[in-house]
């Protein structure tokens, strides 16, 4: 009789999230299904509450460590875990819940709690800035066949990484108007495709839920002189940056070298 071979462990968590990401893995229908054959599924409670393991092969966390009992799981996790992967854009870039960093996140607390004094209410950190994190899938919510590709990839010790294209490429492939060129704020040109342009198929702005390209200081400093040469101001045009947590790597990038050095 053959020797039964342990399967790798994945494990996939959800912090504070919509769980949006984890439903598009499950939205992968069979094919998820044909993964499990050649995985422990040792975590995932959208599917089943499991036990607490002392290991995982990969890990996969989804949302935001907003709370302390958010933050001590996530330590623990990358404590016990080989490969630690981000899910979507909440992990990476703080997500939608980052809107509350730009603003008096203490007394917006109380506008929508009536126990705000006792209210744990923290500043929204990234993932990548509490843990260290081996591989990241942005999105919001995630393109499920990256997740696909990631796994097979680690199963099979290959290297595993996103193509550095903007969004405008897929959009234009799709042959959208430009509404950049209507006078709209689309951060297409700086925002990291592999989307392929959904939002602007319906004819709605590219907010960079899947992130700011690599070394784009250039660009984002051109694409907002464009956007205020159509009247927008700054203030306005960062405004639609937080919605998806991308406001900090813009204003990182319009800051002075003399400042760079400071921060
Ligand atoms: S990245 Fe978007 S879809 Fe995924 S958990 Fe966060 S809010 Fe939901
Ligand atoms: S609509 Fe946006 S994403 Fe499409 S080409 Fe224009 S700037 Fe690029
Ligand atoms: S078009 Fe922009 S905002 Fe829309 S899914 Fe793609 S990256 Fe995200």
């Amino acid at each position: 009789m053959l020797k039964k071979t342990k399967k790798p462990s994945v494990a996939i968590f959800g912090l504070t999230s919509c769980e949006g990401c984890q439903f598009a893995i499950l939205d992968l229908h069979e094919k998820f299904l044909e993964l499990t054959k050649y995985i422990d599924l040792d975590e995932f409670r959208l599917i089943e509450d499991e036990k607490e393991r002392s290991h995982y092969d990969i890990a996969f966390i989804e949302g935001n460590p907003v709370t302390t009992e958010n933050l001590h799981i996530l330590k623990r996790i990358r404590k016990i875990s080989d490969v630690v992967v981000v899910l979507g854009n909440c992990a990476d870039l703080g997500g939608v819940w980052e809107i509350k960093n730009y603003h008096d996140y203490k007394k917006l607390g109380c506008y929508v709690y009536k126990t705000c004094k006792t209210l744990e209410n923290r500043e929204v950190i990234e993932v990548p800035k509490a843990i260290k994190v081996d591989l990241v899938i942005p999105g919001c919510p995630i393109n499920a066949q990256n997740f696909l590709d990631l796994v097979y990839s680690v199963l099979n010790k290959k290297p595993w990484g996103l193509f550095q294209n903007p969004v405008c490429w897929e959009c234009q492939i799709n042959k959208n108007p430009c509404l950049l060129q209507q006078g709209k704020i689309c951060l297409g040109p700086i925002a990291l495709a592999g989307c392929n342009a959904v939002c602007l198929n319906s004819r709605q702005e590219c907010w960079a839920c899947r992130g700011i390209l690599d070394q784009a200081d250039e660009k984002i400093k051109n694409l907002i002189k464009i956007m205020q040469n159509h009247g927008w101001s700054l203030a306005e045009i960062l405004e639609k940056m937080e919605f998806f947590g991308a406001r900090d790597r813009i204003e990182a990038a319009l800051q002075k070298p003399e400042d760079k050095k400071k921060s």
